[in-house]
């Protein structure tokens, strides 16, 4: 394939300003050239971009769909369309020989030590096609589509870690993109899922899309649930969900914060609770999302913007242009 001499990256600069520069293809040495078609924009890009220090300049985007357009290493994946799981495993250390490689103490993660998707083309290193990172798109999928395969195998690893059984309640905290894949998610398992969240055209998309209920925050008609994800990142939330979780519940802090909050142990002791976090996915996950993504056409629905390079930086802030309900926003690197 001829390459073209120069391609658009853009660089997180500072705190919250990224920049946008023509430089030369990367070159993949061993591992993956690939030709970027979309990235999710995440909120952990905004949370990156505002931490970021002055003058440390990397590339973000970890949810990444593109066409390999050179592949020293494997030449069966030449020419396909691929999404990425971004959290490349070392392979040696103890979460990864555990089946975690998402945990690794060693990890490279794609936006973040390695050069992510915000650009035209990434070099994707070799571990990743060892890891089995690099996943082929099934057959007549929209490669758009494919940016939802990260954020929902991490959807995926947080039902599987919270294990709610056939028909259990299921309450979810917070109807932006996770949220919502949670609640179409649930939807396999059960029917009585509820909904928290302070917009109301969330709320209505999540009714329109399994939740049997939606509430706003703080409202006394939410009901007690066995099974309770905080797919947001807010300190309220994690609070609520924990002082107000019935005795045996399971307790899922999935949204990150930027700080902590103190927990009262007490409650979760003497209410028997089972409060745990998930952080990321497994490329095995990463692969089952795919699949998801062919059964559950509905998934689709959760892309509402789509956004070039001179939007990028407005969009990981502050979300996309325009009134109206957004959900998930992606970057076409060649609008
Ligand atoms: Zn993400
Ligand atoms: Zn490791």
């Amino acid at each position: 394939m001829d390459l073209p001499e120069e391609m658009l990256i853009s660089f997180a600069v500072g705190p919250g300003r990224m920049s946008l520069e023509g430089t030369g293809i990367p070159d993949p040495g061993d591992g993956i050239l690939l030709k970027v078609a979309y990235c999710g924009i995440c909120g952990s890009d905004r949370r990156q971009l505002l931490s970021r220090r002055e003058g440390e300049k990397n590339t973000m985007g970890h949810e990444v769909v593109g066409e390999v357009v050179a592949t020293p290493g494997t030449e069966e994946l030449q020419g396909r369309m691929v999404g990425v799981a971004p959290r490349i495993g070392c392979g040696g250390c103890s979460p990864c020989s555990r089946g975690l490689p998402n945990l690794c103490k060693n990890t490279m993660i794609i936006g973040y030590q390695v050069l992510g998707g915000f650009s035209q083309y990434m070099a994707i290193p070799p571990e990743a096609i060892g890891g089995g990172n690099i996943v082929p798109l099934p057959g007549g999928i929209d490669p758009i589509l494919g940016v939802l395969a990260e954020p929902l195998s991490c959807v995926i690893n947080g039902l599987e870690l919270s294990g709610p059984g056939k028909g259990d309640s299921i309450l979810v905290y917070g109807a932006g993109p996770m949220g919502q894949m949670f609640t179409i998610m649930s939807g396999e398992i059960t029917r009585d899922i509820c909904v928290v969240e302070p917009d109301r055209s969330r709320r209505e998309f999540a009714i329109s899309h399994g939740a049997t209920e939606a509430f706003t925050p703080g409202s006394r008609e939410i009901p007690e649930a066995d099974t309770i994800i905080v797919a947001c990142s807010s300190e309220r939330a994690y609070e609520e969900a924990i002082e107000r979780a019935p005795a045996g519940a399971r307790v899922n802090l999935f949204g990150g914060l930027s700080d902590g909050i103190e927990i009262n142990s007490n409650l979760i002791h003497y209410r028997q609770l089972t409060v745990h976090g998930t952080s990321g996915s497994t490329p095995e996950q990463f692969a089952g999302a795919m699949e998801a993504l062919v059964r559950i056409p509905e998934l689709r629905e959760i892309i509402t913007d789509t956004v070039g390079f001179q939007a990028l930086e407005d969009t990981v802030l502050s979300g996309p242009p325009g009134g109206g309900l957004h959900l998930k926003s992606v970057l076409d690197p060649w609008l």
